[in-house]
Parts: structure tokens; C-alpha cells; sequence
């Protein structure tokens, strides 16, 4: 019998899980240890941002689910990996008691997501900090209370100043930042208070609507069309103010402070501020069999875990070479260790870094999103069903063959909210196999605004909880 180990219940981990459990759960060990006890659905975080949407909505208990599917569940928080063979092993502390546990695997899927480095910013943070996140449970709650408390302030006539984005030079998740901004715009269009604030997108993007991934382009009646206009044309629909290729470097009570690709400094003054932090991997402990620490074998710098991609290659380089991108998300070191979501180490950014005068590199961390984490957790899992079998692990797909589908939201209404729905092919840009500037499939990809995207959005939600929580016909839902 296999002993398979899981870090993490995410989009990642969660998917290899139910994978494995329903597969191979009867007749091998699958245990999946996490530090939290629910499965929570993050998109649905910049809802209860603005007070649309109960907290609860967003989470359900692992528990049950795994019962039902042949998956132990440890509820602890993982601090070192002892990897070596003979002796291979996970140390976690059990939340609640603090007891340590030790927890022996054959396969050990690593996809605990990201650690928020807002360390990496003095100042940046609902904890240390003077500014607010929806990148966990507990802060998107945070941002709710100070948003709606904000809104009593203009209720009073106050003015403020609300600015909304990247709180790191070189942060990710732009999307997420990007549908935040536009359901403040919504909901304070619809509180009759949008003439009270004045709201700013700040960004380390190189271009409007580049979201870490280069942007979006597609082809309607024989024209190009890319996110950069189009995002471009809601903001100045939305009376939205603009300003990209920026790197928050400090934050203080009220006070932003940035340099921007010209190597100019600058401070934006604010009253709310939703700034998205860096993302780093977990700082996890590796430990050699003889005590020694053998991160540098199994993570990058940055702890994202090395798989296997081609690193190192310069930009220029990376962007014609889509094999670089992994697509096993297995440890060249440890073959029997995978990593799943945004866990993995990629090759290196999807959109075109920059390094202003002063040395300070500007440059979007390429965004591991929902859709491709669920997906790599799928094939990690397969490829774990392949060797528990005795065959070559077969199964692989690199973010430069997968299809990325994501509605943003921009107001939930269903009779006057909206969403912008993209759809690319492929999320890496692969020059080699598509012959445009773009390295894009410009047939599939595709961008929408409407009222119909408000729908889906509250569908996706629906549809998404009923597949994480394994219910009839889950696999049919693609991730
Ligand atoms: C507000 C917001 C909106 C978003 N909207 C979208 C969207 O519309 N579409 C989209 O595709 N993507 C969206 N994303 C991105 C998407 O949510 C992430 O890409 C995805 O959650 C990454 O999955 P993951 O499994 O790698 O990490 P996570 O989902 O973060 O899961 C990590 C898991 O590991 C656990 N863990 C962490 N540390 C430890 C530890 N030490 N020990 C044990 N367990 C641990 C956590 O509790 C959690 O269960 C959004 C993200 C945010 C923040």
C-alpha cells in the first residue's frame, strides 16, 4: 500500500485529492494535511470584500467531503520535509493542540499556496501594516469592515481616497485586485456615493490589463483587440484613475510610497487601500537525512518548489522557448515529490520585467490561477495513480498548452451587474506554435463584457463549490 501525502486543501491540493482519493483511495493511503479545515473559494473573496457576500458562503468543511471519498484529513500546519529515502516524512503541528505530528509518505504533493510576503513591503498589511487584503479568509472580512465603515464616512460627506492594486513590485494577482476595484466602483455607484471617492488603480504592470500574462488579444471582425484598450475604456467609463509600471516600495498611515519605471518616487496619499502583497513559497523547512538543510535542492530562493522547467534562461530567451514551462510539476531531485498550484516554481515572468534606474525590478510574478492550479493538481494526481502502478508517470500539461477561462466580476447584480469573461489559449504564450506576436491562439482566446458574464460568475461560484464538494458528476465539471 502507497502512502500518499497531500500539503494543502486549495484549488491545487484539493483537486489531486479528490483525484486520488476516488481513484486509488480504497486500495492506497491518500491523506491530505492542512492548516485550515475548510475549503475556501477564493474568488468569491472580493464579494465579501464590499459586504456582497456572507463570509460562510465561501467555505466548507474538508472533512465530510474526504470521508467520502477514501482521504484522511489531518488538520495541522506543516513546518519541515524530511525527504530522503528510506525515511520520508512531513513534521506538522496539529492546530488547536500544538502537538507535533509526524506524518510518512511514499508521494508527496506540495501545494500549500502561497505565503503573503507583506514583510516585503514595510507597512503593507492588515496586521504590521496600514493597508487591507482579500488574500485570506480573515482579511477579506478585515477589508469589509473598513470598506463599509468608509462608506459611513461619505454617508457624512466626507471625501476620501481609495486606491486598489499591487502592493509590491513584483506582486501577482492583478485580476483579483482588478474585480475588487471595479465592485467598490459598482457598489458605490449604487450607495449614491461614487462623487465622494476618488479611485485609483495602482499597478506594477507594464501595460493596463497585462495581469501578470503579458495581456489579452483577440480578433473580432478582423481586427486585433487587446486588454490593454479595453480595460483601458473602463476605467475611463468608471471615472477610474490610472497609474501602472509602479512598485509600492513603503507604506505608512495614509501614505503610499512607489518608484516607477522612470525611477521617479512618489507618494500617493490614501484612506482605503486594498493592496495586493507579494506572493512567496511557504518557508518550509527541507532537512537532509544527516540534519542539513537541503532546501536548495527541492525550492528556489523564493521557496516556490523547482519541478521540472527549464531555469535560469534570460527573458528574452524564455519567451521563445514555451518547453521551459513544466508540465510533469515533478521535483528533479526527488522524483516522488510534486508540487501543484501556485507552489511550483515557474521558469520566469510571462510579461516583460523592467528594472528602473535605480536597480529596482518592476516586473509582475506570473499569476498560477485557480484554473491552472486545479488543472496541474489533476495531472500531478494522475501521474501519482501512474506510478503507484509501476508505469512511467505519462500525464503533463504546461500553462503553454492550457486554455485559462476567467470571468472578473464588475458588480454581481444579476439584473445590472456585469463581468468581463476572457478566455486565452494559451496562458504562457507559446511563439513557436502560434505564429503571431502575441504567441496566442487568436481563434479561442476571447474577451466579453456584459450583463451575461454576471451570471456565469454566480454560476462558476454554484458550480465550483458543488465540484469541490465531490458531488455527483464532479469530474464532468472541467477545472
Ligand atoms: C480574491 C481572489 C480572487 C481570485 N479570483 C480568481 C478567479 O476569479 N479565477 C481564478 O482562476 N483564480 C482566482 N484567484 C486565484 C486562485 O484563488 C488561486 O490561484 C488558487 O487559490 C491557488 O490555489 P493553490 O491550491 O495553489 O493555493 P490555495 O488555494 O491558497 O490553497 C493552499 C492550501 O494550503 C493550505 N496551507 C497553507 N499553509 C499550510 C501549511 N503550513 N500546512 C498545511 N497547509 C497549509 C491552506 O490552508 C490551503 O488549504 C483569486 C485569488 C484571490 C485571492
Amino acid at each position: 500500500m502507497a502512502k500518499i501525502l497531500i500539503i494543502g486543501a486549495g484549488f491545487a491540493g484539493h483537486t489531486a485529492a479528490l483525484y486520488l482519493g476516488s481513484k486509488i483511495g480504497r486500495k492506497h493511503e491518500v491523506t491530505v494535511v492542512s492548516n485550515r479545515d475548510v475549503f475556501s473559494y477564493l474568488p468569491s473573496w472580493v464579494w465579501v470584500g464590499v459586504g456582497h457576500m456572507k463570509p460562510e458562503k465561501t467555505v466548507f468543511k474538508l472533512k465530510p467531503v474526504y470521508d467520502r471519498k477514501n482521504i484522511r484529513f489531518v488538520h495541522a500546519a506543516v513546518k519541515e520535509i524530511h525527504p530522503d529515502a528510506g525515511d520520508q516524512y512531513v513534521l506538522a503541528d496539529e492546530v488547536g493542540s500544538g502537538r507535533e505530528t509526524r506524518l510518512d509518505y511514499d508521494y508527496l504533493v506540495i501545494a500549500p499556496g502561497p505565503l503573503l510576503n507583506f514583510a516585503g513591503t514595510p507597512g503593507l498589511g492588515p496586521e504590521n501594516g496600514f493597508t487591507h487584503s482579500i488574500c485570506s479568509y480573515p482579511h477579506a472580512i478585515k477589508t469589509r469592515d473598513a470598506y463599509l465603515a468608509l462608506c459611513e464616512r461619505m454617508k457624512k460627506g466626507e471625501k476620501v481616497k481609495i486606491v486598489i492594486g499591487t502592493g509590491h513590485p513584483m506582486a501577482t494577482c492583478q485580476g483579483a485586485a482588478f474585480e475588487y476595484i471595479v465592485n467598490v466602483h459598482k457598489d458605490l455607484v449604487k450607495k449614491g456615493l461614487r462623487d465622494k471617492a476618488d479611485i485609483l488603480w495602482l499597478s506594477n504592470e507594464p501595460a493596463l490589463g497585462d495581469f501578470g500574462v503579458n495581456g489579452v488579444q483577440i480578433k473580432r471582425n478582423g481586427h486585433m483587440l487587446r486588454s490593454e484598450e479595453f480595460i483601458k475604456s473602463v476605467f475611463n467609463d468608471h471615472g477610474i484613475r490610472y497609474q501602472i509600471q509602479t512598485g509600492v516600495t513603503k507604506v505608512e498611515e495614509g501614505k503610499i510610497h512607489w518608484q516607477n519605471y522612470e525611477g521617479e518616487e512618489g507618494v500617493t496619499e490614501f484612506d482605503f487601500a486594498m493592496l495586493i502583497p507579494q506572493f512567496k513559497g511557504q518557508p518550509f523547512k527541507y532537512i537532509g537525512k544527516d540534519g542539513s538543510d537541503i532546501a536548495s535542492k527541492i525550492v528556489n530562493p523564493a521557496g516556490f518548489v523547482l519541478v521540472d522547467g527549464k531555469y535560469g534562461l534570460p527573458y528574452p530567451e524564455l519567451a521563445q522557448t514555451p518547453e521551459a514551462w513544466p508540465a510533469k510539476y515533478q521535483n528533479p531531485s526527488y522524483p516522488n515529490i510534486y508540487a501543484a498550484g501556485i507552489a511550483f516554481a515557474p521558469p520566469g515572468p510571462i510579461s516583460k520585467p523592467f528594472t528602473n534606474k535605480n536597480n529596482l525590478a518592476i516586473a509582475p510574478a506570473p499569476p498560477r490561477t485557480g484554473m491552472v492550479s486545479g488543472t496541474i493538481g489533476r495531472v500531478v494526481a494522475m501521474n501519482i495513480i501512474d506510478a503507484v502502478n509501476g508505469r512511467e508517470p505519462s500525464h503533463h500539461e504546461s500553462m503553454t498548452e492550457m486554455v485559462a477561462a476567467c470571468v472578473a466580476s464588475m458588480g454581481d447584480s444579476l439584473w445590472d451587474g456585469s463581468a468581463v469573461t476572457i478566455v486565452m489559449r494559451p496562458v504562457v504564450p507559446d511563439r513557436k506554435k502560434f505564429h503571431n506576436e502575441y504567441g496566442r491562439d487568436l481563434f479561442i482566446s476571447h474577451l466579453e463584457m456584459g450583463l451575461s458574464g454576471a451570471w456565469m460568475k454566480f454560476m462558476l461560484h454554484h458550480t465550483f463549490m458543488w465540484k469541490f464538494k465531490a458531488r455527483p458528476g464532479w469530474t464532468l465539471i472541467p477545472e
